[in-house]
């Protein structure tokens, strides 16, 4: 019948807009800024770097592999490799990045960076509030913006933060049982 879709659609509007008078959970208004909502766990933006420790600088998990900057479709992801060498989390030396940037103008929060990093190192952020005046440099992160801690990312992300944990310390387990 020509005409049922808009009858359809308006019958929606009519009964969102009955609902929002009566039912409990509808009838909230969040006084955003003051008051905030929780995100939910699988909530993601933009990527953030994880470090171990309270040394953004030595406990930085990323070793420079280059992976997740091959990977990135719009190719947002910039890093140069260091000359020398840190222990990572296993004690094993690794190259760490001098420069590791992202352009969050161009990012499109689809993770698939976390999801080839073989180290961990590299997990999604939950910070939304990011409009800046300019268009390029201030929407350029850096190294040592992207970096936060362990802590942070269990704050964040709970239930996945712990599996990672979980992981890490199997992975150290077996290792240690090799040598
Ligand atoms: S989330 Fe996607 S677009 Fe953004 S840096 Fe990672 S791979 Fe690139
Ligand atoms: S974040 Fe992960 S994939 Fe990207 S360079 Fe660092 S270690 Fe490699």
């Amino acid at each position: 019948m020509i005409g049922l879709g808009v009858l359809n659609g308006m019958a929606v509007t009519l009964r969102n807009f009955v609902g929002s008078y009566f039912v409990k959970e509808r009838m909230i208004t969040v006084q955003y800024p003051e008051e905030r909502e929780p995100l939910p766990e699988n909530y993601r933006n933009f990527p953030f770097l994880l470090f171990d420790t309270d040394d953004a600088e030595a406990g930085l998990r990323c070793v420079a592999c280059k992976i997740c900057e091959k990977e990135c479709p719009p190719q947002c992801i910039y890093i140069v490799k260091s000359e020398d060498k840190k222990p990572d989390y296993m004690g094993k030396p690794q190259f760490y990045p001098k420069i590791f940037d992202i352009d969050i103008s161009v990012c499109m929060s689809c993770q698939i960076c976390v999801e080839v990093c073989p180290f961990e190192a590299i997990k999604m952020d939950k910070v939304f509030e990011l409009s800046r005046r300019e268009r390029f440099d201030a929407l350029l992160m850096r190294k040592d913006e992207l970096a936060k801690s362990n802590i942070y990312y269990h704050k964040i992300h709970p239930i996945e933060a712990a599996e990672v944990d979980g992981n890490l310390a199997a992975a150290a387990e077996a290792k240690k049982k090799k040598a």
